[in-house]
């Protein structure tokens, strides 16, 4: 039996089990460019963690690698226990791991439900039945239930994104990933969006986010990482971060951010 307890941001951190992320010594290469420089992360299940960091320091690059979107080529990542290691357990490591990203990603050709229901029965074997069950469920905690027969073109980014997030949701995954979900949406859209993903934060969701949305993080996060030329160079408390940056880089970051 682990325990969970709600910390100061509302998240139910597990801190007695073992991390549900594990990263270690990781590199990525872009042919000769380095990429990811020796990433080490241990997230614990039921943590926020924001990503933050100058534009091209790796943000995208390393939460990628954390759901094999693009294969790292050096060190460790295991995820639920399950490594990344390239010997064909790909489907196992996508169901445990969400993804939402800045551009949605929705099919332009499916509807909102068909969009949702669309990997639960393809990947999962969930019954159609079930899937459409679950996936309104799912719309109604996003606060979407009445577009689910709409083409996602005839939706706001704001609620196409709450879309996303439903229908990374519907595989049931342990972690999410998101990647600057709210850099597309207008400033009107942002907070109904942030706002099911505080939402999410407070049910247990591990959660890793890249965002440069300051109010969410220092609301939500339990930890903040903070990304230099491929690597972690930053990795505290948001309290710790905003008050007193401890690297050069993140003191300049921040006096532009804020
Ligand atoms: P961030 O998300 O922090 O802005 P990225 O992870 O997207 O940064 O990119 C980190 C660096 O890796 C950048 O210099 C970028 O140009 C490079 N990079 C990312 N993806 C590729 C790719 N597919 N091919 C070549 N270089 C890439
Ligand atoms: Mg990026």
């Amino acid at each position: 039996m682990t325990q969970s307890s709600p910390t100061a941001t509302g998240s139910q951190i597990r801190r007695d089990a073992p991390p549900i992320i594990d990263v270690r010594d990781v590199h990525k290469h872009f042919g000769s460019f380095h990429a990811l420089r020796g990433v080490n992360l241990r997230v614990q299940p039921g943590e926020v963690v924001v990503v933050i960091g100058p534009s091209g320091s790796g943000k995208s690059t390393f939460i990628r690698t954390i759901n094999a979107l693009d294969p790292h080529d050096g060190g460790q990542i295991t995820v639920d226990s399950i490594p990344l290691d390239g010997k064909g357990n790909l489907d196992a490591i996508r169901r445990e791991v969400g993804m939402v990203f800045q551009s949605f990603n929705l099919f332009p050709h499916l509807t909102v439900l068909e969009n949702i229901t669309l990997a639960p029965t393809r990947v999962r074997k969930t019954s159609k039945a079930d899937a459409e069950k679950r996936g309104l469920e799912l719309l109604r905690r996003v606060g979407i239930e009445e577009q689910a027969h709409k083409y996602p073109a005839q939706l706001s980014g704001g609620q196409q994104q709450r879309v996303a997030i439903a229908r990374a949701l519907a595989m049931e995954p342990k972690v999410m990933l998101f990647d600057e979900p709210t850099s597309a949406l207008d400033p009107e859209m942002i907070k109904e969006v942030l706002d099911v993903m505080k939402e999410l934060a407070r049910t247990g969701m591990t959660m890793l986010v890249v965002t440069h949305e300051m109010g969410f993080a220092r609301e939500v996060a339990d930890r903040i990482l903070f990304f230099d030329q491929g690597n972690i160079v930053e990795d505290t408390t948001p309290e710790a971060f905003y008050q007193n940056p401890q690297h050069e880089r993140a003191r300049a970051f921040l006096s532009k951010i804020l």
